[in-house]
């Protein structure tokens, strides 16, 4: 089998004592992608650095995180724009109204500014929502029939919120470490209303790791356990999850292997 880890943030300084041992772990479990989000200025930096060490395994999403959208979000999405020559895929974008309202007004500027870059460059989103669908929905909205496609990353809602998500066109949803965990309802509201050709598999590492992992640093070599999970809610064999996961990578995040 051969899968992809869409986001996975190995740039972070919980990797830098071991990331080629990371990379050989992640190639051994046969991931043969790892899609890498930059979240400000100096990790869209390293982002890059790391996928050039990396090439033709690691691929870069460059953008400006929600949580780190501060008074100076202009001057430094500036920036980031001028590292979109390498045509990456924009990311991580969108909105966060979990921990903090206090820049509520930058993140929906800040986020609707990256939109526009997605729809101008036609370079796929990887986006970020927490306590903000209507919001980031009626953004995405206005550009609906322009937009070439993305990932709703870490999704976690219930079968309406990701109904009103799948509305969106050759857009998928990031499945991770919370599948996995006892109480998850994704088991049920998955399958129940989502296709495995709208679903593609991350870890969200360092964070987020999978049981029987949970609590640990997480890996990408741990996406494994949220593909058997995945098969088994789904009931169907693991290959075709891998299937149907890697021929959604090609087709949004223009991910090939
Ligand atoms: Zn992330």
């Amino acid at each position: 089998m051969n899968y992809i880890d869409t986001h996975c943030h190995l740039d972070g300084e919980e990797f830098a004592e071991d990331l080629d041992a990371v990379i050989a772990r992640a190639k051994e479990a046969e991931v043969t992608a790892i899609g890498v989000p930059g979240i400000d200025l100096k990790s869209c930096d390293s982002v890059l650095a790391l996928c050039q060490r990396y090439p033709g395994y690691c691929f870069p999403m460059l953008g400006l995180h929600p949580e780190e959208v501060k008074s100076d979000w202009q001057d430094v999405l500036a920036r980031i724009k001028g590292f979109l020559a390498s045509k990456p895929a924009i990311g991580e974008v969108g909105l966060d109204f979990y921990w903090s309202r206090e820049f509520e007004q930058e993140q929906l500027l800040a986020f609707e500014e990256q939109v526009r870059w997605s729809v101008e460059l036609q370079l796929p989103l990887m986006i970020h929502c927490r306590k903000a669908q209507n919001e980031m929905v009626s953004i995405l909205k206005h550009y609906r029939d322009d937009l070439p496609g993305g990932v709703f990353h870490c999704f976690t809602g219930n079968e309406l919120e990701a109904k009103e998500l799948l509305q969106f066109n050759r857009f998928v949803l990031g499945i991770g470490g919370v599948l996995t965990f006892k109480k998850s309802h994704l088991p049920e509201v998955l399958p129940a209303v989502v296709p495995l050709d709208r679903i593609v598999l991350e870890t969200d590492a360092p964070y987020m790791a999978p049981v029987p992992m949970r609590g640990k640093r997480n890996e990408p070599a741990f996406v494994v356990y949220v593909l058997e999970r995945l098969a088994q809610a789904y009931g169907v064999s693991k290959e075709e999850v891998v299937r149907q996961t890697d021929a959604n990578c090609e087709k949004i995040l223009n991910i090939n292997v």
